[in-house]
């Protein structure tokens, strides 16, 4: 089967066709980096590196190229690092450091490219005034604005058009726009804020163009896929495009866009004010990365996900079994992916259906096939878990735990060898009071918590 992806733009699920035969080329917005990622964000890093590695399993390593930006100019770090008395550039850069260990704890490849907004100015100064040239664009009070009503096409990802969105006040209001719709492009900077020379003066980009300029300076007019959170489809995706596609006629820019559904806190919204943020650091904590990967990739990616601790609990319990089932056998890096967890990515990355599937191999496990172990371990490679031998699984889980009850299976298994059976019941019935359930399979017992 060819991999299938659900396209917001046209809100159907179709086969994926390369702008350039053979090769793929996707854009992620990435993080604005002023503190720490939440779990929330965490979602479109670990969905969109299943996706990275699924097509690189499709199209060949060097094929594929994974833009992931950084977003170092914008006012919400401008207002942290005031708040803070610290240096934006110290911030940032701080920021940025502690993003890339809570990816690499969740598992995710680093992206090909990691474009960040400060070295891209002069191509966005550029874009700017492209867009000016050919009316698309207007200077007012040192700002520079995006006329939407000369973009016609305006509207079309989200299903908004202008006169809704102007209905709908979605948007800010300022004295200085000819049209409600019209989205800045271009910000004066004064005092100690961070700001660029252009011909409009002194001043920074806004949020939207900056991954128009980026997108467009790596991937070019024309790609493949755009990806994010679903908050993302409006404005910020609306307005990539109309940026890009008004100032090249002949730019398509992505053909599919992709969207994650939201994460959802104990029924709630995560935010500030309830106090309800997850950090994934403080998450790492109490939790292996992997059961943070595995939480996420549990509902299909383009469904809401409510968090519970019951979540993660879940998570936890089917990764030891897992584990358990995969013992040290196979190889991470081996090639060959089993055809019914391929089938389920490739049809829009449908993670939940690829775990079913991998407890299906897990069954047969158990059931004393052995060479089941090393395709669930190839499994788990495709959706980055099960990278790590068993053996440092429980031990970096829970080692002490996991020695306690390997030792008691053991004491179990004597105890039956000499024919008493109470005593063998006893430590069965004294590990199900602890939440260990005991599976007797002719390999042996396995284990898993319940
Ligand atoms: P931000 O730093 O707010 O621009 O967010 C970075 C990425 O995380 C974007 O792709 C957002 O769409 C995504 N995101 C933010 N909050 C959530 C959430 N609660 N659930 C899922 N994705 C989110
Ligand atoms: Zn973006």
């Amino acid at each position: 089967m060819t991999l299938h992806v659900h396209n917001t733009l046209t809100r159907r699920k179709a086969p994926l066709e390369p702008v350039e035969a053979g090769k793929v080329g996707f854009y992620v917005c990435g993080p604005t980096v002023y503190g720490p990622i939440h779990l929330g964000n965490a979602r479109p890093l670990v969905v969109f590196d299943v996706l990275f590695r699924l097509l690189r399993r499709h199209y060949g390593e060097g094929n594929v190229r994974y833009v992931r930006n950084i977003t170092d100019i914008d006012d919400k770090i401008n207002a942290e690092a005031r708040r803070r008395g610290v240096a934006i550039g110290a911030l940032t850069a701080a920021t940025v450091e502690r993003f890339h260990e809570d990816a690499a704890a969740l598992g995710c490849l680093e992206p090909t490219e990691e474009p960040r907004a400060t070295d891209h100015v002069p191509e966005m100064v550029a874009l700017i005034g492209r867009l000016i040239d050919l009316g698309h664009a207007y200077e007012a009070e040192g700002h520079v604005l995006f006329d939407v009503p000369s973009y016609p096409a305006y509207g079309r990802l989200s299903g908004n058009s202008r006169d809704e969105i102007v209905a709908g006040a979605r948007v800010e209001v300022a004295p200085y726009k000819k049209d409600p719709a019209d989205f800045v492009l271009w910000k004066p900077s004064t005092g100690d804020l961070p700001g660029w020379d252009s011909p409009w003066g002194r001043g920074r980009p806004g949020w939207h163009l900056e991954c128009s300029a980026m997108s467009g300076k790596h991937l070019g007019r024309t790609f493949d896929i755009h990806g994010g959170g679903r908050d993302l489809i409006f404005p910020h995706h609306e307005n990539e495009i109309a940026q890009t596609r008004a100032a090249h006629a002949d730019a398509g820019f992505a053909r599919v866009w992709m969207h994650n559904g939201f994460l959802s806190v104990e029924g709630e919204k995560m935010s500030k004010s309830l106090g309800n943020i997850l950090a994934v650091r403080e998450l790492l904590e109490d939790w292996p990365g992997e059961v943070l990967r595995f939480a996420l990739l549990s509902t299909h990616y383009r469904r809401p996900l409510d968090f519970t601790v019951g979540l993660l609990r879940r998570a936890r319990a089917a990764l030891d079994r897992f584990y358990n089932a995969v013992g040290e056998a196979g190889d991470p890096e081996a090639a060959g992916v089993p055809a019914d967890v391929l089938a389920a990515l490739d049809d829009d990355l449908n993670t939940p259906l690829a775990i079913s599937a991998m407890h299906g191999l897990a069954d047969r496990v158990f059931q004393g096939d052995r060479g089941a172990a090393a395709a669930l371990r190839r499994a788990g490679a495709a959706l980055g878990l099960l990278g790590a031998p068993s053996r440092s699984w429980f031990q970096g889980a829970d080692g002490d735990e996991a020695r306690g009850i390997e030792a008691l299976i053991e004491r179990r298994a004597s105890a039956r060898a000499a024919g008493d059976f109470a005593e063998a019941d006893r430590i069965r019935d004294e590990l199900k009071r602890r939440g260990v359930a005991l599976m007797d399979g002719p390999g042996g017992t396995t284990w898993r918590r319940t």
